[in-house]
């Protein structure tokens, strides 16, 4: 099967139809690249920058981050790099920022929250990611966003930054496309108005998962309640993808479930536009597309939606595709 895999690095993704989606790589690091490479990633759809602030005693600064989006992005050479702006918080603290303990750190002070608040911090990484924008193709993603003012907030901080660096004489890609995580319920349900100020979407179902269902991530005892398939779930999904399209924009997943043999043929079906996973499974996932017809995965996944539990959805799409 390794070999059968291997033939498939240098191809496209294409479904039994023809129809192009992309595979693409979650990364944590530049080292990361290799891997990404050796899997055939047909670009990046989740750089998590929080790793360049972690495991330090101090913020990393803008040179210092600038060197690492640089790397990335040359190393794509003109390939899509969505690279994520910090998202600490949750299960991912950063002693030196000295914050209070909160009582409900996923439901807390966490990324764009965050950011939004120590714009100092914030400005740095804008400016590293700007400066760094001339070396490849770079697209810019908010994580944790629950309004639509968080979004105007930070997009506007954004644009003041550039204006900044072009005031100063630093180039800047002026085709940098800025898009948020969907990865609260909030804002899937008012995806189609978050549709017409942003440039894409991603969902991030690791914590979509979470906050629908109310079921921590990382809580073994409620782990029942973490349901990929619900169609609570799934309908939201639809949501994000039909609101993005219809105002010419492109919804892509960075969360487990994009990288997952059950949901691929329904996310298929939905017409998800890019699927971001970790490298070792873009191979695998490649594989299993170009045998599926999008016609077919269309119909399935108007079934699930009808359905009305997660262990309804699992059975009707192992029954589809044979697994
Ligand atoms: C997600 O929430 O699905 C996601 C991709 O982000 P993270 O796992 O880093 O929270
Ligand atoms: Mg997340």
């Amino acid at each position: 099967q390794k070999a059968e895999w291997a033939k498939l690095v240098d191809e496209k993704t294409v479904t039994a139809e023809g129809r192009h989606v992309e595979l693409a790589a979650n990364i944590g690091t530049p080292k990361d690249l290799e891997g990404v490479a050796n899997n055939g990633g047909e670009g990046i759809g989740l750089y998590r920058t929080e790793f360049l602030y972690m495991g330090r005693t101090e913020l990393p600064s803008e040179d210092e981050q600038f060197e690492s989006y640089k790397a990335v992005l040359e190393g794509m050479k003109d390939k899509p790099v969505v690279v994520r702006t910090l998202d600490i918080g949750g299960d991912k603290e950063l002693p030196y920022l000295n914050l209070p303990e909160e009582m409900n750190p996923f439901l807390g002070f966490r990324a764009i929250r965050l950011c939004l608040e120590q714009t100092d911090l914030f400005r740095t990484q804008l400016r590293a990611l700007l400066r760094a924008s001339s070396y490849g193709n770079l697209k810019i993603m908010f994580p944790m966003i629950s309004t639509l003012g968080e979004f105007r907030e930070a997009k506007s901080l954004l644009l003041k930054v550039k204006d900044e660096l072009a005031h100063e004489g630093i180039e800047v890609s002026d085709s940098i496309e800025i898009g948020i995580m969907v990865e609260i319920p909030s804002t899937a349900v008012m995806a189609d108005q978050f549709a017409k100020e942003v440039d894409f979407f991603s969902i991030g179902t690791n914590d979509l998962i979470q906050y629908t269902m109310a079921a921590d991530r990382m809580n073994e005892r409620v782990s029942y309640l973490y349901q990929p398939y619900n169609p609570a779930i799934l309908r939201l999904i639809k949501m994000v993808i039909d609101a993005s399209h219809k105002e010419g924009k492109w919804t892509g997943m960075c969360g487990e479930m994009a990288g997952d043999e059950i949901a691929i043929p329904i996310l298929l079906g939905l017409g998800l536009d890019e699927f971001s996973m970790s490298a070792t499974s873009i191979l695998p996932a490649r594989t299993q597309i170009k045998q599926l017809s999008d016609d077919k995965m269309k119909t399935l996944a108007e079934h699930v939606l009808t359905l009305s539990t997660n262990e309804e959805v699992i059975e009707a799409v192992k029954k589809e595709i044979n697994l």
